[in-house]
């Protein structure tokens, strides 16, 4: 795909755009490098789909030591494990990785985390391993609380519609913005916090056709996602989190978010990096 837009400096790597039952792609990671260098982690897919895609993309699981995450569904974050893992084994002195999310979801990532067989001590601030050294700070964070990630790099998020805890993030550096829903539903209150962005990265589960579909499983429609992107006045939209019936043709999903935002619409595949 080609660039959608004149770069403002950050690259988007899309490791993982599927919805949580899809078989046909990776679950949800997403590496915002921002125009300062950094790379922060949004959600950390299952499985190994961060350490493998993020190696054929030329990242290192050492280079991700900001996590931002949406929410505690398995698909977003059961992959934490293993990134934990595999930055204590390349580089022990590592400084711990901070995960940021809501107090709600970082007590379901202490449960995931607490396994006996990870040889992990959880407690309330994060993870340690076998030797004391902490690998994990969670960072609890407030909707609307703006936390400083780096000295050029900030971030803010806001609940949306999807379970108990669920937050959509903004992440702002160089005097531009990229914002991601997580999983939600139709979520009105998404506009304010993507107000202006360069990219809003929004859920796309089905068309409008599906609608109440997407309503039972708390997930939202191409439509609803372009309505967002047009209400936030934002550069650019992509579609991600996408279902099985989608993988293959995903125009679909594309020409109705079209259809309602002005702006260039994307939908994501895993491993294409976005330059915005
Ligand atoms: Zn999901
Ligand atoms: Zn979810």
């Amino acid at each position: 795909m080609e660039d959608n837009l004149a770069t403002t400096g950050f690259t988007i790597s899309y490791l993982g755009t599927g919805s949580g039952g899809c078989i046909m792609r990776n679950h949800t990671a997403i590496v915002v490098e921002c125009p300062t260098g950094e790379r922060i982690l949004l959600d950390a897919a299952s499985g190994n789909t961060v350490l493998r895609h993020g190696q054929a993309l030329g990242m290192s699981p050492t280079d991700f030591d900001h996590c931002l995450l949406s929410h505690s569904h398995a698909d977003h974050c059961e992959g934490l494990p293993h990134i934990e893992m595999q930055r204590s084994r390349r580089n022990p002195a590592e400084q711990p990785m901070q995960l940021y999310g809501s107090e709600r979801a970082l007590a379901d990532i202490g449960t995931l985390l607490a396994l006996p067989t990870r040889g992990l001590n959880v407690d309330a601030d994060g993870a340690l391993r076998t030797d004391g050294r902490r690998s994990i700070t969670f960072r609890p964070t407030e909707p609307g609380e703006w936390v400083q990630l780096t000295p050029g790099v900030r971030a803010r998020c806001a609940p949306v519609n999807h379970i108990g805890g669920a937050i959509a993030w903004r992440v702002e550096s160089g005097g531009h913005a990229v914002v991601f829903s997580g999983d939600t539903r139709w979520c009105p209150e998404l506009a304010d916090l993507a107000h202006g962005a360069t990219l809003l990265i929004h859920e796309a589960f089905c068309t409008e056709d599906d609608r109440s579909q997407a309503d039972n499983v708390a997930h939202a429609t191409a439509a609803e996602a372009g309505r967002i992107a047009q209400m936030a006045g934002v550069g650019s939209l992509t579609l991600t989190h996408i279902d099985n019936a989608f993988h293959a043709d995903t125009e679909p999903l594309a020409a109705e978010a079209r259809s309602v935002y002005d702006g260039p619409v994307a939908v994501a595949e895993d491993c294409w990096q976005q330059r915005v």
